[in-house]
């Protein structure tokens, strides 16, 4: 089946009737995923959007529960509410692959967040492979490829002016049943991109243990001037804090985004920061994305999308940092040779 790129508008008005469905566009000086009406220009074109879609799962900011006082009454309300159906079209491989992430740490290992579960299990993704992957992007040396999403409900691939349209579950099954109108039958060759960007992983997660007092990252912690840029625009960071607003007797608990880059997030009552360095923190950083993940879920928590590399204004590169990594002496070589 081929959806004709000339045909999305109409296949967007006609999602859109029936539920939300988001965006890749423009949006006040940035782009990210907006609900699509009248007036959004989706953008189809962007290799990726700045801010990542996972704030359609896991908001920035999420009201848990209210609570009220009425002199000695008090009571409590949670703000969990199901979430109606959405579709998030032309998200592409690395964001899907995010998604596999956030799942992982919401949902698994015994634990299930129903804010999280709610939005989830409500989303169809309809996934939009890459053509032209760019130059900061990494994907098939570290997570997924940016012509496939197994994950993906919906995988569209990119074939110049169509799209090759292929359900890959029960959801994505039925959503493309209901977008019969809008494709066409056909063959059309889907363009195979790789990333020209490559990292070796083999070893890095293993050689990440040896590596807490090493050197690497207080070269780091001089370069980042912790503004916290890639972790907000990075797909699978997920630290989050949870805070209060009080106003006289009533008031409500949220979660919201936080990040391991900021000198107050391990601030502890007391007045301990066992991560009061800027050494410690971009180590804790890295770590968790490329070993400690991997020890707990079998995977990387980073998808090779570009966009810390792209944004961070100190020019720290997470590629240049698992190349460092990888060319870097296994800790008990290392200690022989001290020792030699
Ligand atoms: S974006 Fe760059 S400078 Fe800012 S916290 Fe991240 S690594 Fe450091
Ligand atoms: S660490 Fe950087 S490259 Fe990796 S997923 Fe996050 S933002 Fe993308």
């Amino acid at each position: 089946m081929l959806l004709k790129k000339a045909n999305v508008g109409a296949l967007l008005d006609a999602i859109a009737a029936n539920e939300r469905v988001f965006v890749p566009a423009d949006d006040r000086g940035t782009s990210r995923f907006v609900a699509y009406e009248e007036g959004v220009a989706p953008r189809f074109d962007l290799i990726n959007t700045k801010l990542p879609p996972k704030d359609l799962l896991f908001p920035a900011t999420e009201t848990l529960y209210r609570w009220s006082r009425d002199g000695a009454d008090l009571s409590i309300d949670s703000a969990f509410s199901e979430s109606d159906p959405f579709c998030v079209f032309g998200l592409r491989p690395c964001d899907m692959a995010s998604v596999d992430r956030l799942d992982a740490v919401f949902l698994t290992k015994g634990y299930v967040d129903e804010f999280y579960q709610a939005k989830r299990e409500a989303a169809t993704f309809v996934v939009a492979t890459c053509a032209h992957p760019g130059r900061e992007c990494f994907c098939d040396s570290i997570a997924t490829s940016p012509h496939e999403a197994p994950a993906a409900d919906v995988l569209l691939e990119d074939a110049g002016d169509a799209w090759v349209v292929t359900p890959q579950t029960e959801k994505g099954t039925a959503a493309v049943a209901a977008w019969a109108p809008y494709l066409e039958e056909g063959d059309a060759e889907p363009v195979k991109a790789t990333c020209a960007l490559k990292v070796d992983m083999a070893t890095v997660p293993e050689k990440l243990k040896g590596m807490f007092d090493d050197p690497i990252w207080s070269d780091i912690g001089d370069q980042c001037l912790t503004c916290g840029t890639c972790t907000f625009v990075c797909p699978t960071c997920y630290c989050f804090n949870i805070d209060q607003d009080v106003r006289e007797d009533e008031g409500k608990r949220f979660r919201c985004w936080d990040s391991c880059m900021f000198t107050d997030y391990t601030a502890m009552a007391g007045g301990h920061n066992p991560r009061a360095s800027k050494e410690s923190r971009v180590r804790q950083r890295f770590m968790h994305k490329l070993s400690y993940f991997n020890d707990r879920y079998d995977m990387n928590l980073c998808v090779g999308c570009g966009r810390c590399m792209r944004d961070c204004p100190a020019a720290v590169d997470i590629s240049l940092i698992i190349d460092r990594i990888a060319a870097s002496e296994p800790a008990q070589e290392k200690e022989a040779m001290a020792h030699a």
